[in-house]
């Protein structure tokens, strides 16, 4: 791999959906042969991708590209080891049967990494987008500080780095999610208010720890589970797709038109320190009656649970202590259902807003808001009809996240092979790379 360092924000959207776009052909230049033909090998990878194996005929019939074309990309796919060859093509459609082109997840594998308030996790996935490695680990971010946090992402890391090697993967790249601003020039995240940092440079820590030889890219956490929402979850390639993370902090990730909303700065999303809050309430930002005041975890772990319940304690595993929640919920708790009930018509009141704002075709509602869903659904519905202004919600529906807390994990690895997508050639030829130490 080379490395590109932060290479600016990632393009995690609008790059999947290339693979309908013309193939760029030769015919320019000599300079720029060397992109057209990273260009199209991209292409090529990226159908192999998004519409599954099939014949070198039936990619060129695909792409428009011509078939000694494809035939050359093929096997300069298959000498950097990103595509194997192996059925006979019997759909009958394109002439004679071929060998059948796959997609081969083994060479390289994505990284992503999270920083939470009270956890950090990491996944990988390979080049199919199969999970090949997870893990999380409860942790007490705010207390420990920037240092001692990114020394504990640092080992989470290079866990990971030792599963893509025990598969004789080269790593493509890591992103790191954190609840807070990023600025995707230098990675520093300048704000998380709910970490308690300001102006934490997050990539040159990180870069420091790892010696890495690939891309490293910090980014906003629920921008990355935005990201993972659209190209892997229930409702992936929705184009019109609002992400709300349920989390200590609240933020979204806003995705029009099949790309991800980052506004001027790159800073949209902040949908927690609206202010639909109790205004007698401080927010971890500073300010008063931010609407994560009302929606956040601790809002919920303050209206279910006294202080010294084993369900507010940050040192122990968040999946745990909702299950616990859950289960008290379920036994019909009276406080665990008035607390849920609260929350939900909280959820509801900013949802209202953001529907009428952006007119999402879905609200995915992430992070704890999808574990305990169930019994948000109902006071949340109710406030959306009473809130939203167009008819009928405007279309919109609400649906629980199925990859819960790995989102922001997953936007993370999806992101990070992404850049192979957009140019194989980062990826050295097996062969060449068997010979380099
Ligand atoms: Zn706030």
């Amino acid at each position: 791999m080379r490395d590109d360092a932060q290479r600016g924000p990632p393009e995690g959207v609008p790059h999947a959906r290339r693979t309908t776009a013309l193939p760029i052909r030769g015919g320019r230049a000599p300079a720029d042969q060397a992109g057209v033909r990273r260009s199209n090998l991209g292409l090529v990878l990226r159908h192999l991708r998004d519409s599954g194996p099939r014949s070198r005929a039936r990619i060129a019939q695909d792409t428009g590209l011509n078939k000694a074309t494809v035939s050359s990309l093929v096997a300069e796919l298959g000498e950097r080891g990103l595509v194997g060859t192996g059925d006979v093509d019997r759909d009958g459609s394109v002439g004679r049967p071929g060998l059948i082109v796959h997609l081969d997840g083994r060479a390289v594998c994505g990284i992503g990494v999270e920083l939470n308030v009270d956890y950090a996790a990491t996944l990988v996935l390979d080049l199919r987008g199969e999970v090949v490695f997870e893990h999380r680990v409860p942790l007490d971010a705010p207390a420990m500080g920037p240092e001692r946090t990114l020394d504990e992402l640092a080992a989470l890391v290079g866990e990971a780095l030792g599963a893509v090697a025990g598969r004789g993967a080269v790593p493509a790249g890591l992103t790191v999610a954190v609840p807070g601003l990023v600025r995707s020039v230098d990675g520093v995240v300048t704000v998380a208010p709910n970490l308690g940092w300001h102006d934490v440079p997050v990539l040159d820590g990180l870069r420091d720890r790892l010696d890495a030889a690939f891309p490293i890219r910090v980014e906003n956490d629920a921008n990355l589970s935005a990201i993972a929402e659209w190209a892997m979850g229930s409702e992936a390639r929705t184009p019109d797709l609002l992400y709300l993370t349920g989390e200590v902090g609240v933020g979204g990730g806003v995705i029009v038109a099949g790309q991800l909303l980052r506004g001027a700065g790159g800073l949209s999303g902040e949908v927690g320190h609206m202010s639909l809050g109790d205004p007698g309430r401080v927010c971890g930002c500073g300010r008063s009656g931010c609407w994560e005041t009302v929606v956040g975890l601790a809002a919920l772990l303050r209206e279910a649970a006294d202080r010294d319940d084993p369900v507010r304690d940050p040192g122990r595993d968040l999946e745990t202590r909702l299950a616990e929640i859950e289960r008290r919920a379920a036994d019909g708790d009276v406080r665990t259902l008035h607390a849920l009930a609260r929350i939900g018509t909280a959820l509801g009141t900013g949802a209202a807003v953001l529907i009428n704002v952006f007119n999402p075709a879905v609200i995915v509602l992430g992070g704890y808001f999808a574990v305990l869903g169930r019994w948000l659904m109902e006071p949340l519905t109710a406030e959306l009809e009473a809130r939203v202004f167009a008819p009928g919600l405007a279309g919109a529906r609400v649906v629980l996240s199925t990859l819960g807390f790995t989102a922001a994990v997953r936007g993370g690895a999806h992101v990070a092979l992404e850049s192979v997508f957009d140019d194989p050639t980062l990826v050295q030829p097996v062969a060449a790379a068997a010979g380099t130490p």
